[in-house]
């Protein structure tokens, strides 16, 4: 087991910088999520910390130990990748012995870690099958069991579960997890699923075009996001944007109002920091934080275009003036495509953004 630390890591391509110092700290045994839109980096600080990206500024340790200049084989780490990259000649059982096979390691021990990863990963019975002869779901088992008798310090998930289906997305990512408490190993893992990140992660790192947005549990980034990206990019349905300006500021609090509805107003408490009257803000409101008229004080009519209904809760997309609105909806109160009906907003579940999507506190 390691920590795992970067410090003012940079990455290049030729002249173009795609990581631009980032500063992350992960803890011995911590799973830890990078998440973030296409093209922002993750699996590139992965590849770097895995050393199949030279680094080309800053520092990565592992366990304490500068690994910048240390080979791939000799970092303790063990990379799954989204595609497979089974030997399909091979039965599962060669599979998983195969690296260590090649290293030389005693054959009674390589025989030992491949029968504990196959009963880790519940593939005990598929040991003498090969690739085509297994599910999506069981290819995605076998090469983490190829991960797993390595005996990393840290294990490195590049979008393991990508090529699954909706189903089996949901089932390997519950044995991700019981996989991570059952070693108690550094885990890092890229994706761009939100779901993925908020379910698996003790902590996640939001990236956006080579940078760090924060760091945080994932409930901490979603009730506290640091700005508007992070407060749009976790929770889905998105969280709703609405145009506001500031119209009045006394002692205590300042009075908002929402630019595309005229007369709505409502009170947050005034910090230091706040925008001066007149300024342009944004206010962020989660879908499952609209309530009924008259419930939040701050009431909105909108016209429902498309409903969504999923059982427990329902999802309006719900026109309002310029703006779009998604508004969650429990069951018993759902609502019809053309509906007419007026949501409300309280003023402490809504955040509040400056225009240039910084938080304001
Ligand atoms: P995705 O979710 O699409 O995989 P990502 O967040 O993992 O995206 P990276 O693959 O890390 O993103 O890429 C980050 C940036 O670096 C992108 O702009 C990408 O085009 C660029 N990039 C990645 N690899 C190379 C390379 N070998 N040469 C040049 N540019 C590269």
């Amino acid at each position: 087991m390691a920590a795992v630390t970067l410090t003012n890591v940079v990455k290049r391509f030729g002249l173009f910088e795609v990581v631009h110092g980032a500063n992350i700290d992960i803890a011995d045994g911590e799973f830890v999520v990078f998440v973030g839109p296409s093209g922002c980096g993750k699996s590139t600080l992965l590849r770097m910390v895995a050393g199949l990206e030279d680094i080309s500024g800053g520092d990565i340790a592992i366990g304490g130990k500068v690994m910048n200049d240390v080979e791939p084989a000799d970092r303790g780490i063990a990379m799954v990748f989204q595609s497979y990259a089974l030997y399909p000649h091979m039965t599962v059982e060669q599979n998983l012995s195969f690296g260590l096979r090649m290293n030389g390691n005693p054959k009674a021990d390589t025989e030992r870690r491949v029968k504990r990863a196959a009963e880790i990963l519940r593939i005990d019975e598929l040991i003498q099958r090969r690739p085509k002869q297994l599910s999506g779901g069981q290819r995605q088992r076998v090469a983490i069991g190829r991960a797993i008798v390595r005996e990393p310090q840290v294990f490195l998930f590049d979008e393991p579960l990508s090529n699954l289906d909706a189903e089996l997305r949901v089932q390997m990512r519950v044995e991700i997890s019981r996989l991570h408490k059952e070693l108690g190993v550094t885990m890092i893992y890229v994706t761009h699923d939100q779901t993925e990140a908020m379910t698996l992660a003790d902590r996640i790192v939001v990236l956006k075009a080579g940078n760090v947005e924060q760091i945080g549990a994932p409930l901490d980034l979603y009730d506290d996001p640091a700005n508007r990206f992070v407060a749009g990019f976790i929770g889905s349905p998105k969280m709703n944007f609405l145009k506001a300006r500031v119209v009045e500021t006394s002692n205590s609090a300042a009075t908002i109002e929402l630019v595309n509805h005229g007369s709505v107003r409502l009170r947050k408490p005034l910090s230091e920091a706040f925008p001066a009257i007149g300024a342009e803000v944004v206010l962020g409101v989660r879908p499952e934080h609209f309530f009924e008229a008259g419930e939040g004080g701050c009431d909105i009519p909108v016209k429902a275009d498309v409903a969504e209904h999923l059982g427990s809760v329902s999802y309006v997309y719900a026109n309002a003036g310029p703006e779009e609105l998604i508004v969650e909806r429990e069951a018993s109160r759902q609502r019809a495509s053309g509906d007419h009906f007026t949501v409300s907003i309280k003023a402490d579940r809504s955040l509040l953004f400056d225009k240039a999507g910084a938080r304001i506190r």
